[in-house]
């Protein structure tokens, strides 16, 4: 069945505790029914929150139970400790979420803490749970996604089982598409909280390149107009690491201007770009000086596109494929709207994109019937790469492609067996992929 004729579930839970999960997912299993476990539901491009079956929204399992330490009694696995070589104070400060709090609430009582995600980010809406069964990356170059900074998860297996993950099972659960169970708890790791200065330039891609993009930043991405090789590229770091901090005032509400700014700005460059008005470069985010918390100065939330594709291809292949999509839509007489490109490190998630190679993330965005032969030219020239559509991009990939693409593949299979023997947990679109 195509995913877009799924009409909607036939029935919703929404339980308010774990209790309730396990009531649900008993309940379903009892009667033959199948369960997707939702967050801020179904709002991804991707059709993997959608079913005709049973929805099991998750989104009011919310609140932070505990930042500090991971208990004494917790795995080795679980991170740093007091013996771990170069550690220091702070380094082994966990927090441990309900699966339906929002990444906004998490990031807000972090802040209170003075910690904060290693990795933000675009949608502060999204459920922790969600973000991170999808693979949620945001654009530290040195970091993984927020799959990557999981410690732990707790979660209702297809028997109705509660389950904390930890070990050689926690690499499946990490990305596990909402196909291993109902996540209700998850502990991740924090960093220290610092403020980031902000910096956008343009520049020649191959000159970024040249110089070794994404280099040392805390955070950084690129909006490449492919046919003409230019770039924006946009820099966050710490303010105490900025060599240009101090050269430029902080004016009292920058920050909240620079937001309005940015979001009138955002709106004028698809404007320009979709009226054939020369919209390059597009006016800036920030305004200059620009400073704050890392989750209030890095998330660019725009309404998410359903036409829009995320390919995740190896680190070392960013530049030739840049330059293949130019010559490609070139060549077609096409055009393409600017490809924002994020990067982060190797991931251990098994069906993560990003599993085992550092990554490169491609956002290429059409829009309508009339663009899919450009989508489609697009992702053959990521494909061919070796590229992997990120899990909010639809995809008509199979378990064949699955089995080649992912080294990790054999291993989630078996995790899936044990944690969900009777396929409770699929919808059409996810049996398409996975297979039964
Ligand atoms: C404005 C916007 C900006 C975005 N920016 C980015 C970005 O910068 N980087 C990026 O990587 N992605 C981005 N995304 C996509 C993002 O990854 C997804 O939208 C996000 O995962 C959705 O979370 P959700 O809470 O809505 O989950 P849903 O859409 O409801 O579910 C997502 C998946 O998780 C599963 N799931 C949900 N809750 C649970 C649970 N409790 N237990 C088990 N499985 C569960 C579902 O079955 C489904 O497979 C963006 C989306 C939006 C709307």
């Amino acid at each position: 069945m195509s995913t877009d004729a799924v009409a909607g579930p036939r029935r919703t839970d929404r339980p308010l505790d774990e209790a309730g999960v396990v009531t649900a997912v008993r309940r379903a299993a009892e009667r033959g029914a199948t369960v997707r476990p939702t967050g801020a539901t179904g709002r991804i491009p991707g059709p993997l929150a959608r079913t005709d079956d049973v929805a099991l929204d998750a989104s009011a399992l919310t609140g932070v139970v505990r930042i500090g330490p991971a208990p004494a009694n917790a795995p080795a696995d679980r991170g740093p400790g007091p013996d771990t070589p170069g550690y220091t104070p702070g380094d082994d400060t966990t927090v441990r979420v309900r699966a339906g709090e929002s990444l906004a609430g998490l990031c807000a009582a972090l802040a209170a803490s003075g910690r904060a995600l290693a990795t933000v980010p675009d949608a502060p809406r999204a459920t922790v749970g969600g973000a991170v069964q999808l693979g949620m990356y945001g654009g530290a170059p040195a970091e993984g996604s927020l799959s990557a900074q999981v410690r732990a998860v707790r979660l209702v297996d297809g028997t109705g089982r509660v389950r904390e993950v930890t070990g050689p099972d926690l690499d499946a659960a990490r990305c596990g598409l909402g196909a291993l169970g109902v996540l209700t708890e998850l502990e991740l790791r924090t960093v220290a909280l610092r403020r980031l200065r902000v910096h956008e330039r343009t520049a020649a891609t191959e000159e970024l390149l040249a110089e070794g993009f994404p280099g040392a930043h805390a955070w950084t991405e690129l909006d490449v107009a492919v046919h003409s090789g230019q770039a924006l590229v946009r820099t966050a770091d710490p303010v105490d690491d900025d060599p240009a901090a101090g050269d430029t005032p902080d004016p009292a509400g920058a920050r909240t201007w620079g937001r309005a700014v940015s979001r009138l700005a955002a709106s004028w460059a698809e404007w320009a770009e979709w009226s054939g008005r020369p919209g390059w470069p597009p006016p800036p985010r920030w305004a200059p000086g620009t400073e704050g918390p890392p989750h209030e100065v890095l998330p660019d939330p725009q309404p998410w596109d359903p036409d829009l594709a995320e390919w995740a291809v190896p680190l070392d292949a960013l530049g030739p494929v840049l330059r293949e999509l130019g010559a490609a839509v070139a060549a077609r007489g096409r055009e393409l709207r600017p490809v924002r490109v994020r990067t982060g490190a190797a991931e251990t998630g098994l069906l993560h994109p990003a599993s085992g190679r550092a990554t490169a993330y491609l956002r290429i965005r059409t829009r309508g019937t009339s663009q899919e032969p450009v989508r489609r030219l697009a992702g053959a020239v990521c494909e061919d790469a070796g590229g992997r559509p990120c899990w909010t991009t639809r995809t008509n990939w199979g378990p064949d492609e699955m089995a080649v693409a992912y080294p990790g593949w054999d291993a989630f299979r078996a995790v899936r067996d044990r944690y969900d023997p009777d396929r409770i947990f699929t919808d059409p679109y996810l049996a398409d992929r996975l297979g039964s």
